[in-house]
């Protein structure tokens, strides 16, 4: 059988989710969910586990086990969609045709895109949560004091504060471990502002001064001399800077060169190549939906979901908590009354700041950046979670993993 009712492309953590919670709706429906790979990953915990805290064993499993049991898995990559023929072609070279496309395959990170990258990615000093955290976690470890650098790329890129997050728990391990006093911690950021939450962006700044960590804003990672050691950056000419810490900072044409002897970074995130290569994509390249339907805006019976898609909100699992309801809802809606439903995804995001061991801060938010923590918090004893708070670390290392595998992936609302 070539033809499913619902086609599913990616089986990530939003694919896994929607798949799930159609069939949990209506076990009757076809779907089939194309993903080429044998494992699924948890990457939120990917911070924990650069940290030295979490281990990667454990954010995987293999995918079958995270595959709804009625649904098809074709272990196969999607090259290209073809709308106006409902199709898509795989690498295995066959085509399958749908009535409803959910297309959920993530972002691509693509190292190419700074110079110098792809030979250092991973390697010696330089580090990344996104591509080895166990790395991370060595190079952590090792380290013996200089310049440690972590560097934000420009938005879009998932999980806005994992660059951050690492940076933290790094400075509180050099604390502990006594390597913090001949230490000097650099944030070399792409924005111009620690985060967009105010409520969130008071607390985050008092977590910098509180560890003297020297903030360089609009500094955009451009290339990396991993031999002599040194991040070459683009900065814009008024760029700012908080706590400003004395470096040896190079000049090289238009690039500005920092010399580090720890690098953590972010490889630039960009859509998925057959995503930028569709009609499916804005001229930006990401999957253009409606914000607010998460429906294709040229296509009605095509929706995105996730990591993949240009609604202007942080690229998180926890948007894919709030998004997967309404693009089963609108489908289930579609087939049974050939209409939308009229619940709105209203741009839910939310990014666990972890700021040391043990602590955290909640930023919860939606398209307007209002600061909209959960009433469950309470529950938890949690009075603001725009504060350091012990108890929202519990949350972040124990009860969100086990809500994840047992209730989000099997497509229960949490
Ligand atoms: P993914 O989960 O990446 O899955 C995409 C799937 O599609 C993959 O299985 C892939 O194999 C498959 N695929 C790709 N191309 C194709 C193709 N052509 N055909 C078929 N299948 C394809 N989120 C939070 O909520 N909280 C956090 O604290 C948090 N921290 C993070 C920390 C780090 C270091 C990282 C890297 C991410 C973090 N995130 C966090 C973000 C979160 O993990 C992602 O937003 C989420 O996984 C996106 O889900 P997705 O389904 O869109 O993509």
């Amino acid at each position: 059988n070539m033809h499913y009712q619902i086609l599913v492309i990616g089986g990530g953590t939003a694919g896994i989710m929607t798949a799930s919670s159609l069939l949990k709706k209506n076990s009757k429906l076809s779907i089939a969910v194309i993903e080429p790979s044998e494992t699924h990953w948890y990457q939120p915990a990917w911070t924990l586990v650069g940290g030295g805290t979490y281990s990667y064993e454990k954010t995987k499993r293999p995918m079958q086990s995270v595959m709804p049991k009625n649904a098809i898995w074709i272990k196969d990559r999607v090259i290209s969609i073809h709308p106006n023929q409902n199709s898509v072609d795989t690498t295995l070279d066959k085509k399958y045709t749908y009535d409803f496309l959910i297309v959920a395959p993530g972002l691509k990170l693509d190292a190419s895109l700074v110079e110098g990258l792809p030979e250092s990615i991973d390697k010696g000093v330089v580090c990344s949560n996104y591509t080895n955290p166990n790395h991370t976690w060595d190079v952590i470890k090792n380290f013996k004091g200089g310049v440690a650098l972590f560097t934000q790329p420009p938005k879009p890129y998932k999980c806005g504060g994992a660059p951050q997050k690492i940076m933290y728990l790094a400075d509180d391990y050099f604390a502990k471990n006594g390597v913090k006093n001949s230490t000097k911690v650099v944030y070399a950021s792409a924005s111009d502002i620690i985060f967009a939450v105010p409520e969130i962006a008071k607390t985050l700044m008092k977590v910098v001064d509180r560890k003297e960590i020297g903030i360089k804003f609009n500094h955009e990672l451009k290339k990396i001399d991993s031999n002599k050691q040194i991040a070459w950056f683009k900065v814009s000419p008024d760029y700012k800077e908080h706590n400003p810490i004395e470096l040896d900072i190079l000049q090289e044409k238009e690039l500005i060169g920092i010399r580090y002897d720890m690098l953590h970074l972010v490889p630039p995130n960009t859509p998925p190549d057959f995503i930028k290569d569709s009609v499916l994509s804005d001229s930006t390249g990401w999957m253009d939906v409606d914000q607010y339907t998460l429906q294709h805006k040229e296509y009605p019976n095509i929706f995105g979901l996730g990591d993949v898609t240009n609604v202007p909100t942080s690229k998180t699992g926890a948007a894919i908590r709030k998004q997967a309801p309404i693009v089963v809802h609108n489908i289930l809606e579609l087939i049974t009354y050939q209409k939308l439903g009229t619940t709105k995804y209203d741009g839910y995001s939310s990014c666990p700041f972890i700021t040391g061991y043990g602590k955290m801060v909640l930023a919860e938010f939606d398209y307007t950046k209002k600061f909209t923590p959960d009433p469950k918090l309470k529950k938890m004893w949690i009075k603001d979670s725009s504060k350091e708070h012990w108890r929202l670390w519990i949350l972040k290392k124990y009860i969100l993993p086990y809500l994840y595998w047992n209730k989000m992936l099997k497509g229960k609302e949490v």
